[in-house]
């Protein structure tokens, strides 16, 4: 997807102004990519026209070239077709508040519950995970054996009553126990039928959810919109989480989904494990389709942050790839202002697999500041002169050890590598934002 729109771009940068003409043969290749993509061919087309209206029609701002008009719209819609800002889960004034889980055998529901178990638990709450599948014979064990993992009770009352009054029981269970919150695995089946639809509509009537989540498989495609859509219609939910987008799902179901249900997805399910649970950002999906990875968001977390002055000193030095050690503490400095670590280094395109190694620890920053300011200008700006004996007087210089030295050195090596590949990114940004 994101190849094919960058070409309907790079078409459009050439021009200094655009036609209607020109505006329609892009958004002509942007209708391809999106139907490509496998987003429902309703949502392209009232996409498409939409964007056309606001492309074409009045809304010129001096400020930007046309191509960089477009960019914004096309950006602005996808954003919004995907829900707009990020939605979260709403807790109940009155705790426990409930969650239920509803979905398709497979979509992901008893995984997502640990998942979501263990994120709220880090926020302080005190989950009851509650075994309401009693059809498929490993589900209760299954979500027990997560339960064990994140240490949180797991309410369970075998498969011999109903799901109805096991989510009855729950609930009483937590409010004696101080749980704040019930997260409800329930069943699901092959396909949607109208037992798994009643069973659903019991629970909900009777336990009244604050939370009813959708848990749907990105992988499916054109499927998981139609899912939504039956669900939706016929129990009614309040979110959706879309799992396995670490897998090669193609985007359309987050771009489709939102858009038919009116529904927003609030979170995504990028990998098996407990941790790989994301709140869902409509604007950071977008950019990522506009193949610019996180670019944009990441532009604009770095314009609040940093002063332009040292943004264009640095912009220079990434052309010119003469990033140092000393450009090294600076942006540690700056970015340590701006967020986690990991978080704002991980919206670089393609800095993902790189940053696994780079394993930066916050606390890391002190001893870091204190081996740089070890070294001689010559050192910082010239780090290959670094040798045996000055390391050992940098260690000793900074109450570091010789390993540590190292370790430094490696890490701004791959950065400096990382910032050379964005800096060649950039070149290629800022000739689109341009328009050049
Ligand atoms: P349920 O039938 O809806 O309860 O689905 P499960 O939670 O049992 O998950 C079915 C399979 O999908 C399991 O093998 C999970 O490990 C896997 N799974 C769930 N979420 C994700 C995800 O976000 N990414 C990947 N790669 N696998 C997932
Ligand atoms: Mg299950």
């Amino acid at each position: 997807l994101s190849e094919k729109l960058q070409n309907a771009f790079d078409k459009l940068k050439g021009k200094g102004k655009l036609s209607e003409d020109d505006v329609k043969a892009a958004l002509r290749e942007v209708k391809l990519a999106l139907l490509e993509a496998d987003v429902n061919y309703k949502v392209v087309k009232g996409f498409i026209s939409k964007i056309e209206e606001r492309a074409v029609g009045h809304e010129v701002l001096d400020s930007l070239t046309p191509a960089q008009q477009v960019i914004k719209i096309v950006n602005e819609e996808l954003t919004d077709l995907m829900g707009g800002t990020q939605s979260k889960i709403s807790f109940a004034s009155n705790p426990p508040t409930v969650i239920m889980m509803a979905g398709l055998q497979g979509a992901g529901k008893t995984t997502t519950v640990g998942k979501l178990a263990k994120q709220l638990k880090n926020q302080g709450k005190n989950p009851l995970l509650v075994a309401g599948d009693i059809y498929r014979p490993a589900a209760i064990k299954q979500l027990q054996v997560l339960g064990d993992r994140l240490d949180q009770p797991v309410f369970s009352m075998g498969d011999k009553q109903s799901p109805v009054d096991i989510a009855k029981a729950a609930i009483n269970n937590a409010e004696s126990n101080g749980h704040d919150v019930v997260i409800i695995d329930t069943a699901g089946r092959l396909h949607i039928d109208e037992e798994l639809m009643d069973e659903l509509k019991q629970i909900k009537s009777e336990v009244i959810p604050h939370e009813i989540l959708l848990v749907v498989d990105a992988m499916t495609g054109q499927d998981a919109v139609n899912v939504a859509e039956e669900f939706d219609d016929a129990l009614g939910v309040d979110g959706v989480v879309l799992t396995k987008l670490d897998g090669d799902a193609r985007g359309g179901a987050a771009l489709s989904i939102s858009s038919v249900t009116g529904k927003p997805i609030k979170f995504v399910g990028t990998g098996e494990k407990l941790d790989n649970l994301e709140p869902f950002h409509p604007d950071r999906m977008s950019s990522r389709i506009l193949g610019m990875g996180d670019v944009l968001s990441l532009i604009e977390k770095a314009e609040e942050q940093m002063d332009e002055e040292r943004a264009k000193e640095l912009e220079q030095k990434l052309r010119e790839k003469k990033f140092t050690l000393e450009d090294f503490l600076d942006q540690l400095e700056q970015v340590r202002n701006m967020g986690p670590l990991d978080e704002i280094l991980g919206m670089i395109p393609g800095a993902g697999k790189q940053l696994k190694n780079l394993n930066m620890d916050e606390k890391q920053l002190d001893y870091i500041e204190a081996i740089i300011n070890s070294m001689t200008i010559e050192e910082r700006r010239n780090p290959e002169i670094i040798n045996g004996s000055r390391r050992r007087r940098i260690a000793a210089g900074s109450g570091t050890s010789v390993q540590q030295v190292n370790r430094l050195l490696k890490q701004f090596k791959q950065t400096k590598k990382m910032m050379d590949q964005l800096g060649d990114a950039q070149k290629g940004m800022a000739g689109k934002l341009k328009g050049k």
